[in-house]
């Protein structure tokens, strides 16, 4: 059994071979990181991990010698750079994180490391998740592996391409308007973004806390399913994580999508819809039809708020929680009387102890100011900015607040639509991956592509993005599933249904 069909093959016939010793997990391994290099065009990684990926090898055999392999032994993992692990850089692909080595790995992925996982590197991003295409990288653009002169989608664009790719098995991404989805919309695979509070978000670098989730991307349904079951579940170090039980999805993957209601949002669609996805969405609809689901058009009146309210909320939340970046505490700390004069200070290189010798003309206010002017790209100051606005006294009651008053609206649209329906079903993203360099000078064209994700952030149910179709140039489609909170399984086992049909 070669490599790349291993990687292919569902998590428990892997698992099967793999305890037969039909399949070599460190050949797996292997493999997944020479794909990596040879496939370093994509530029999906920021580290790669090759002395980490070993020992997982060993650790995950010496389980499978003893009779007790973990559920998720074999999956080879990439892990978006966003996210934290022991001993390993942690650069939320900005410059602002330079040198800085996490103390601690995030609950989420400690729960896949004890489950089996191999890890083998950490994936490039958006800066600080800020994005929609991957191309706000300190670390320069993904590409797309169906289109090298495309974007993979934002911001977990990395993690999208890794799998499309084949070089992992699953991916980690973090979703706060989108990220999961769209890239996996993008780059042809499977994303997950769970209901807000089932998976912890203790070690995952904060962006808009309200809206941030960690989520799957994966070539299948199962290996999805199976990721998210482990990763799921309350944490006593997040505090907003939900004490609900995790039902077993693995079990009901099969379940069909029969006797569900499943409703088309009649605002999800217009203008800026390309009719290619328009279309796949009317497959889809045909197909769950004739697999015994009703399925007919529902309305959420106030999606046209999502994009404002979205950029409102997240841009002040991401506004309170980028301001640690102060080059005192972590990464990169620039003099203010000399830009290229670096220090790097990280907690574990140096407990954050050792300073630069006082200069008395410089006050900390100066360090601090050309700290974050150097060390954030521009997307993230934009953001930072515009947070700061909305928040800013004055402006606060007209945008901040107004926000979350919209907020509450579109929460409600959903708790009333899933009064009378099992799922949604609408388009992942508006358009299929569009060319790099194509809308990074439009950012309000760049914030658009959120259209269709964003309210489930805002709402804080759990969707999931799954592949369907081509366009005419080859580049896949994706389409959306939404469900009341707490419902991934439902989501899983109608896209499984839409997998199977592909
Ligand atoms: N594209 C959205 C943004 O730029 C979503 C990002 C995300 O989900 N992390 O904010």
């Amino acid at each position: 059994m070669n490599e790349k069909a291993g990687r292919e093959l569902t998590l428990s016939r892997r698992a099967e071979l793999l305890q037969s010793g039909e399949l070599d997990l460190a050949g797996l391994a292997e493999d997944g990181l020479k794909q990596a290099q040879d496939k370093s065009d994509l530029n999906a990684f920021i580290t790669l991990l090759p002395e980490r990926a070993r020992q997982d090898v060993e650790r995950v055999k010496r389980s499978l010698k003893n009779g007790q392999a973990g559920p998720l032994a074999g999956t080879v993992l990439a892990v978006k750079d966003n996210i934290a692990l022991e001993g390993e850089p942690l650069t939320c692909a900005s410059r602002i994180l330079d040198g800085y080595i996490s103390p601690y790995t995030a609950t989420a992925l400690q729960r896949l490391i004890d489950a089996g996982v191999v890890i083998i590197g950490k994936a490039n991003m958006d800066e600080f998740a800020m994005g929609s295409s991957n191309e706000n990288s300190a670390y320069g653009p993904v590409r797309n592996p169906h289109d090298p002169e495309r974007v993979p989608g934002g911001s977990s664009g990395g993690s999208a391409a890794a799998v499309a790719a084949g070089i992992v098995t699953a991916a980690l991404g973090s979703d706060t308007g989108g990220s999961v989805r769209q890239p996996a919309a993008l780059c042809g695979v499977i994303g997950l973004k769970p209901t807000y509070g089932r998976v912890s978000r203790y070690g995952l670098v904060a962006f808009g806390s309200s809206l941030d989730q960690i989520g799957v991307l994966a070539g299948s349904c199962d290996e999805t399913a199976r990721v998210f079951q482990v990763m799921a579940g309350e944490d006593p170090l997040d505090n907003t994580t939900s004490p609900t039980p995790v039902p077993d999805c693995v079990a009901t993957l099969n379940r069909g999508a029969r006797g569900l209601k499943i409703g088309i949002p009649e605002e999800y669609g217009g203008e800026g819809l390309h009719p290619v996805i328009e279309r796949a969405i009317s497959e889809v609809a045909e197909l769950l039809t004739d697999r015994g689901a009703e399925v007919k058009p529902c309305s959420l009146p106030h999606t046209e708020w999502t994009i404002p309210t979205y950029y409102i909320i997240s841009s002040a939340e991401c506004s309170s929680n980028l301001a640690r970046y102060d080059g005192v505490r972590y990464g990169l700390r620039l003099q203010a009387d000399d830009s290229v004069a670096k220090t790097f200070l990280s907690a574990t290189q140096n407990g954050g102890q050792e300073c630069p010798p006082h200069q008395s003309t410089i006050t900390p206010g100066d360090t601090v100011r050309q700290t974050r002017q150097s060390g954030f790209g521009p997307e993230v100051r934009r953001r930072i900015m515009l947070g700061t606005y909305v928040l800013s006294s004055g402006y606060y009651d007209a945008y901040y607040l107004k926000a979350q008053k919209a907020r509450r609206l579109i929460r409600e649209d959903f708790v009333n639509v899933f009064r009378e329906f099992d799922l949604l079903l609408t388009p992942t993203a508006p358009t299929t991956a569009f060319r790099l360099g194509e809308k990074i000078d439009d950012p309000l064209s760049m914030y658009l592509s959120d259209v269709f994700t964003a309210s489930a952030n805002l709402a804080g149910i759990p969707t999931i993005s799954c592949p369907w179709g081509k366009d005419d140039s080859g580049l896949p489609i994706g389409v959306q599933l939404m469900a009341d909170d707490f419902r991934e399984d439902l989501l899983l086992a109608v896209a499984a249904v839409i997998e199977a049909a592909r």
